[in-house]
C-alpha cells in the first residue's frame, strides 16, 4: 500500500490526528482502547526503512532512557534498529498496524507504569546492551560470541546456504538444527540490513573488549 493509503487508513480510524505536510507528521490525540489519551506527533521519514519517529509532545512522560525516551532528541524508545526492520517485513506491515501494535501499546506500557512504578513484560536495557540483547532474542541464545558470528554470517551471505552449518554452534546444519528453530531465527536475522548488521556488530566489538578487560583486572 502506498504510504499515502496507510496514512489515509491511520486518519480513518485515528480521528484525533491529522496529516501535516509540512512536517510530514501525523499530529494529535492518540486515544487508547482503555479512553487515556496522549498528544504526539509521528514523523514518517524514517518510515518504512525503520519506524517512524515518535514524539510525546503533552510533557506527560519525563526524558529519560528509564522511561523510554531518547534523552537527546526526545523521541520514543520503541525498540532496536534491527528488530524494527524484521517487523516491518513481517507483523508491522502498515503504519496503520505500527501505531495499532506498536504505539498504542507503548503508551499503554506508560500509563501502567504511572500506576504502578514498574512496567509490564519484558524490559530490554538499552544503548549498547540493548543493541546485544536485541540480537540474542532474535536468534534465542545466550552467548554474546556466539551471536557475534551469527551476525558477521549473516552479513556474509545475505542468502543461505544449503549445508552451512547452525550458527549455534551444535556443530549440526542449519536446516536440520532445533527442528528449524534456528533457520527461521536466522531467516529473521537476514531481513535486516547489511549496513544495520554491521555498524550494530562494532557495539559487540566494543562490549567484548569491555568484558576481556574486565577479567584482566580481577587476574591481576
Ligand atoms: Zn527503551
Ligand atoms: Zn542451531
Amino acid at each position: 500500500m502506498e504510504i499515502n493509503d496507510q496514512v489515509k487508513e491511520v486518519l480513518k480510524k485515528h480521528t484525533g490526528l491529522v496529516f501535516d505536510f509540512e512536517k510530514y507528521s501525523l499530529i494529535g490525540e492518540l486515544f487508547l482502547p482503555d479512553g487515556d489519551s496522549y498528544e504526539i506527533q509521528i514523523v514518517l521519514y524514517t518510515y518504512p526503512r525503520l519506524f517512524p519517529t515518535v514524539y510525546e509532545t503533552g510533557g506527560r512522560i519525563p526524558p529519560k532512557m528509564d522511561r523510554h525516551i531518547y534523552p537527546d532528541s526526545g523521541s520514543c524508545c520503541f525498540t532496536t534498529r534491527a528488530k524494527s526492520q524484521i517487523l516491518l517485513k513481517t507483523k508491522v506491515t502498515s503504519l496503520l498496524k505500527f501505531i495499532d501494535e506498536v504505539v498504542i501499546k507503548y503508551f499503554e506500557n506508560n500509563s501502567f507504569y504511572e500506576l504502578n512504578k514498574h512496567y509490564y513484560g519484558d524490559e530490554y536495557s538499552h544503548g549498547k546492551m540493548g543493541i546485544i540483547e536485541g540480537y540474542k532474542d532474535i536468534l534465542k541464545i545466550d552467548d554474546t560470541i556466539t551471536t557475534a558470528k551469527a551476525i558477521i554470517q549473516a552479513t556474509t551471505n545475505k542468502s543461505l546456504k544449503k549445508h552451512q552449518n547452525c550458527y549455534c554452534g551444535s556443530g549440526r546444519r542449519l536446516r536440520k538444527c532445533t527442528n528449524g528453530k534456528h533457520i527461521n531465527n536466522f531467516r529473521k536475522l537476514l531481513l535486516v540490513e547489511k549496513e544495520v548488521l554491521e555498524s550494530d556488530l562494532r557495539n559487540f566489538k566494543e562490549a567484548i573488549e569491555m568484558y576481556l578487560e574486565r577479567n584482566d583486572k580481577e587476574i591481576k
